[in-house]
């Protein structure tokens, strides 16, 4: 392959066009129509009936609703807009959209810009093409979508074409949930009644609400785009299906926190002033591990919102990179034997007054709070671990789970020893007494100090305690963080629920409501403390240990998304009210066949590669080498030693028949499969079957990039993909 030379700085497609610089703070959230730009912009009724509106979650009246329209048109036309889009989160995983012009024609031959009421509340986008899974049959194409006044509308630019997106849930005519956003608004209200109640219990009665939080660590990959055009794997598929380690990749660790590239921070850079303008609160920017592999980190937000601004930040952070001439890779391992992308999703509670539910507080009362909310999320942990491993199942995120550089498929909790060592103390019957002092002695009060520093040491967890908030780190990168939230929030809910009718029951059988909590979880944590897990996750040893302690290890996606339709998952959303038992079942099967779609996409790119590019390419070398040793022997006589040659030559044809013949074994299997009709099935006999196959197609193509001429190999290797930048 030809070797592209990085872009330098002058012959950039894309310009420096800011010679003044603006402090973000001037211009932060200034393509949102949010609080501050509503207040501004509307009568001051109308301000009030939408923030009561959207407190209290109702419906606003039709003339108050024109209202608004009226005056977030005017303000996106303002802003270059000429068209609004309902943006909604389909079961697909990324955001939908579909442009309407604000033009409405008056007479024949004029048009005027308009914008009601009734077009920024509900719209009809056909439904048809969205995976529903067989929610919604196709007699019955149409579903809506729903304005969600909890997350602003926004300014969308992309090229010189600007809209004005408004976030929506996407619900069926009969009112299913055809959409991550839905389920995800029905959690957070859960989960908050159930915070709340559980407060309340504890005699904290000052608060008025609770809300999940969460913080999303986005992983990603940017690599030359010229490299990227070069590799149908990498622009259908979003991974390499072949293709070699680098001669060095990440042991050196010189990458991570390293100094960032010049033409990378201009990158990050002007895709950070993007979401700037959008009111995404971008904080934190390094490199990560693996070279040519970055993070960004996000302040926390609540719950809703988080999600919105991480679909966005994946959205941007593409749109930027083409204009860079890079291509981002969000996928959850894009190289083999190179370290893959995850999504740590931070989570915690915070009431109406902005605290923190899981920071250690300063008093024996807060301490006791902590320690209910601490143990409500580890039971939910315990209890739900399979749902969680199912809720970031996919083709993609196997390829990194459990590969000795992401969390295992065992979801452990991890504490740390400081915790471990309290609830140790507690279940032994070390602290019998809930007493102010004992309290106090439980070493608590000294936690916010020690444990920040303390507790964020094991990287290996697949759900850890680091300070003041859970970090569940086997979320793939590319992933929407909306159903794994979803889940969380309803298991916490579940086991705050059961907590506290543990806890009302021991009312009156103990001497305060103090030491009802600490008989209760004294005896929960007998039966859940199997799920906590201090160790290196990646070892083998805890392999055998989880094993033998019964916790699920469900290494690969179809296994375990068999979670999300036991009868425990499906009556657990369905009591919630979150899932109804068909729309977790439409959830799973969607899975399912998205499972085997990414397969089969790998499955044509490997062998469209293979076929018409190695084998090719492999022939040209065969040739060169088989004329090299016919014109040898002819110039240096029958005697001359042209073994070199004559193994290499042997070499390259027994791995292209190698090549050839795995790859017909894969298509042939392909086919067997495909009279399977049950999906799940055939799901298991594709993983099982074909993935094995075709890392064993990997193997000999990636010994043949070792053998074969350089300029004559048809893909960009590993080492100018991730070092050439
Ligand atoms: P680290 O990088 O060591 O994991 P940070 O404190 O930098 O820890 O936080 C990482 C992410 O966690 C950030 O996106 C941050 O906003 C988020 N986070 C911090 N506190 C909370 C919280 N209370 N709820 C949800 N997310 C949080
Ligand atoms: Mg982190």
């Amino acid at each position: 392959m030809k070797k592209t030379c990085p872009i330098i700085a002058a012959e950039r497609s894309y310009k420096i066009e800011k010679e003044k610089f603006i402090p973000v703070s001037e211009y932060y959230g200034e393509d949102t129509f949010n609080i501050k730009v509503m207040k501004l912009k509307l009568p001051g009724d109308t301000y009030k009936k939408i923030i009561d509106a959207y407190h209290e979650g109702t419906i606003l009246d039709i003339t108050t609703a024109n209202i608004v329209a009226h005056a977030m048109k005017e303000w996106a036309i303002e802003k270059g807009a000429t068209h609004f889009a309902h943006w909604f989160q389909p079961m697909t995983g990324i955001t939908a959209e579909k442009h309407d012009a604000f033009i409405d024609l008056v007479g024949v031959s004029d048009v005027l810009e308009r914008f009601s009421g009734k077009q920024l509340v509900q719209g009809e986008p056909d439904a048809s093409s969205f995976p529903s899974g067989g929610i919604r049959a196709t007699f019955e194409a149409r579903g809506y979508t729903a304005w969600d006044m909890s997350s602003p509308a926004f300014i969308r630019r992309n090229g010189i074409s600007t809209t004005l997106c408004i976030p929506t849930a996407f619900i069926s005519y009969n009112g299913e949930a055809l959409d991550k956003k839905t389920p995800l608004l029905r959690s957070n209200r859960v989960v908050s009644r159930s915070a709340l109640n559980m407060m309340n219990l504890l005699g904290n009665t000052a608060v008025k609400g609770v809300y999940a939080t969460l913080g999303p660590e986005q992983e990603y990959f940017l690599i030359d785009a010229d490299y990227f055009y070069k590799r149908q794997d990498l622009v259908l598929g979003g991974r390499t299906v072949v293709g070699a380690p680098p001669a060095k990749g990440q042991e050196l660790e010189d990458q991570y926190f390293g100094s960032i590239k010049e033409r990378i921070a201009s990158y990050m850079h002007d895709m950070e002033e993007e979401l700037f303008k959008l009111g995404v609160p971008a904080k934190t920017r390094h490199n990560e591990v693996a070279p040519s592999q970055y993070e960004l980190a996000p302040v926390f937000e609540e719950a809703n919102l988080a999600i919105d601004h991480n679909q966005i930040v994946m959205d941007t952070m593409q749109l930027v990179a083409k204009k860079h001439k890079l291509a981002c890779l969000l996928h959850e391992k894009p190289f083999a034997g190179i370290n893959g992308s995850g999504k740590h999703l931070n989570w915690s509670m915070s009431d109406n007054k902005g605290n923190n539910l899981l920071n250690p507080g300063q008093t024996p009362q807060d301490n006791i709070q902590f320690l209910v909310f601490l143990i409500a999320v580890t039971r939910a942990v315990y209890k739900h671990a399979d749902i969680l491993r199912a809720s970031v199942g996919s083709y993609a995120n196997d390829h990194r789970l459990g590969a000795n550089e992401a969390p295992p498929a065992i979801i452990s909790v991890f504490l740390g020893d400081q915790l471990t060592k309290i609830l140790e103390d507690i279940e032994s019957g070390k602290i019998t007494k809930a007493t102010d002092r004992e309290i106090i002695n439980l070493g608590i009060s000294s936690l916010p100090i020690v444990s920040k520093d303390n507790t964020d040491r094991n990287r290996t967890s697949p759900f850890a305690f680091t300070g003041n908030k859970f970090e569940f780190r086997a979320v793939g990168s590319a992933q929407s963080i909306s159903f794994p939230a979803t889940v969380l929030n309803t298991i916490v809910a579940e086991s705050l629920d059961y907590l506290a009718e543990k806890i009302k029951a021991r009312c009156g059988k103990d001497t305060s409501i103090n030491q009802c909590v600490l008989t209760v979880l004294k005896k929960e944590l007998k039966e859940i403390k199997s799920v906590l897990f201090n160790g290196d996750n990646y070892t083998e040893e805890w392999e055998k240990e989880a094993a033998r302690r019964g916790l699920p290890n469900d290494k690969t996606t179809p296994m375990a998304i068999k979670a999300l339709v036991t009868k425990k998952a499906l009556d657990l959303f369905e009591k919630y009210k979150v899932l109804s038992n068909v729309e977790l079942r439409s959830r799973y099967l969607i899975r399912v066949e998205k499972y085997i779609k990414d397969l089969a996409i790998e499955v044509k790119c490997l062998n469209n590669i293979a076929m018409s590019q190695i084998i090719p390419a492999a022939t040209s070398y065969q040739k060169v080498l088989s004329k090299a040793i016919i014109g040898a022997r002819e110039a240096l006589g029958k005697t001359a030693d042209l073994s070199a040659q004559q193994e290499l030559l042997k070499r390259v044809t027994e791995l292209m028949n190698k090549i050839y013949g795995t790859n017909k074994d894969i298509l042939d299997r392909v086919e067997t499969v495909a009279s399977v009709h049950d999906e799940q099935k055939k799901a298991e006999i594709l993983c099982a079957e074909v993935k094995t196959k075709m890392n064993e197609l990997r193997g000999y193509v990636d010994e043949l990039e070792g053998l074969v001429d350089d300029e004559l190999w048809p893909l960009p290797k590993f080492w100018e993909m991730l070092f050439i930048n």
